[in-house]
């Protein structure tokens, strides 16, 4: 399965270059183009998929086992404190490519990378209205 006009299939099937991590039969990983961090790296399913609940269990089960992978070798090989595993899905969620990916990126402390976290606070008796809305859809 393949877009024509996917970026990240074409580098899937090697017709665009990266800086190749890992590959195995149904994953690949690769240095992102404009890293958030040294190291900052992209775990793809070969396949096309646009989002991360399109995606079949088991591939999502090699992407995840790929991810954590990456996350390991990149903390170990760069010395990062931490890291962020990152999966934007749709345009509202910042997502360019619309080919499922994780992003793997080492953290360190003071590092400024994501500064923004708006928390906010549910109202009285909100949480219980929004958790049967997502619970009668499961
Ligand atoms: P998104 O915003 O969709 O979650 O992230 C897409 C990521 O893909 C961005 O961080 C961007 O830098 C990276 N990217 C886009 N085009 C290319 C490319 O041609 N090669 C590589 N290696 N990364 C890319
Ligand atoms: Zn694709």
């Amino acid at each position: 399965m393949g877009s024509q006009d996917c970026i990240f299939c074409k580098i899937a099937a090697g017709d665009i270059p990266c800086c190749k991590v890992y590959e195995d039969e149904s994953v690949i990983a690769f240095l992102d183009i404009s890293p958030l961090s040294d190291g900052h790296t992209l775990v793809i399913p070969k396949a096309h998929f646009e989002r991360f609940d399109q995606c079949p269990p088991q591939l999502l089960a090699d992407i995840v086992e790929c991810t954590a992978k990456i996350a390991s070798a990149v903390v170990s090989g760069l010395g990062c404190d931490g890291y962020n595993v990152l999966c934007n899905n749709g345009a509202a969620a910042g997502q360019e490519v619309n080919h499922v990916h994780f992003h793997v990126i080492g953290r360190n402390s003071g590092d400024a990378v994501f500064t923004q976290w708006p928390a906010k606070h549910y109202a009285e008796g909100q949480a219980e209205v929004i958790l049967n809305r997502i619970s009668k859809n499961l």
